[in-house]
This record gives C-alpha cells, sequence and structure tokens, in this order.
C-alpha cells in the first residue's frame, strides 16, 4: 500500500532526502502547494495557500502572530481557521515552545508521519527562537500497555549556539 502511494509522489516529494532536508524552508516551499493540500485532504483555496506559503517560507517554527506580520493583508481569524484546518489533517505540525506559545511547522511527510520521522525542537531561552533539531531523533519510549502514542512533542530549552557566544564574552 506505501509503495503504491510513493509512486505517484509529484518531484520532490520522494522520500530519500534526508531529514536534515527538513531545516531548509526550500524543499517544502519547492512542493506543489495545490497538490500537497489535495494530498492531505484539504480543498485548496486562495487563502489556504496563502497561508501555507508563509509558513514555507518560515526557517523556523512560528507563532501564529509571526505569521499575521506575514500576511498583514489577511484576515487574522481566516489565519487560524486555515491553521486549525492544516492541523486536523496534519498539513503541519503544532507544540508548545517551552514558554507557552504554540508553534507551527509544516510536516514534511506527504503521508502523515510517524514517531521516527520526528525531531527534537530547541528553545532558546535568551534569544525565544525555537529551533529545529532534525538530526535528532526522538527516543522511542514504551508506554505501558493499553496506551497508544499518536503524537510526541520533545522540546530541550538552554542557549543557542549564537546566544551561547556572546553570553559568554
Ligand atoms: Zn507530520
Ligand atoms: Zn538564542
Ligand atoms: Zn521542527
Amino acid at each position: 500500500m506505501k509503495d503504491k502511494v510513493l509512486e505517484d509522489i509529484p518531484f520532490g516529494l520522494a522520500r530519500e532526502a534526508g531529514p536534515e532536508d527538513s531545516s531548509r524552508p526550500g524543499r517544502a516551499a519547492s512542493l506543489l502547494s495545490e497538490e500537497l493540500l489535495e494530498r492531505k485532504g484539504v480543498k485548496p483555496t486562495a487563502m489556504r495557500l496563502l497561508v501555507l506559503k508563509a509558513l514555507a517560507a518560515q526557517q523556523e517554527p512560528v507563532a501564529l502572530s509571526d505569521l499575521e506580520s506575514c500576511l498583514e493583508t489577511v484576515d487574522k481569524s481566516t489565519i487560524f481557521r486555515a491553521l486549525t484546518l492544516f492541523l486536523e489533517h496534519h498539513v503541519v505540525h503544532a507544540f508548545e515552545d517551552g514558554s507557552g506559545i504554540l508553534k507551527y511547522e509544516l510536516c514534511h511527510n506527504p503521508d502523515g508521519c510517524s514517531v521516527d520521522d520526528m525531531h527534537i525542537h530547541f528553545y532558546c531561552m535568551r534569544c525565544h527562537r525555537t529551533l529545529c533539531l532534525p538530526s535528532v531523533r526522538i527516543p522511542i519510549i514504551e508506554l505501558p500497555e493499553g496506551f497508544e502514542m499518536e503524537s510526541v512533542n520533545y522540546m530541550v530549552k538552554g542557549l543557542c549556539p549564537h546566544c551561547k557566544k556572546s553570553g559568554g564574552a
């Protein structure tokens, strides 16, 4: 079943691009946005495409307020509704960044993703940025019987390399 789905993946979407690619915005931006939405069962309206493109242009996970400032002409509730729909259809991932703010990032898997495909996020307590660490895999934990994992959010807090350097000076 998986093979069949893989066959009709449009160019650029194939899985062989390494996990480190998910840190680069270019990969998501190169996807055909309409196709991506349709594949995930979302009707690609002009507004949704606009929100999707704004998300794809981000270098790191962003808060709703960040998207609002990129999309000044778009009504805030429209952005929020699109994001909620994207979440339901697994177009984006959302996680709490450790400071109480919800951050969104594009899902880079055209066919849904498993814990193996997910990565750790790092929250810098000084510059308040949330960084993707795609090279660090989320450790697989064993749940007690009867529990089923759907998603996992792994946040590490501390100082990013840039802040660590400037702080030590
Ligand atoms: Zn995903
Ligand atoms: Zn920092
Ligand atoms: Zn990430």
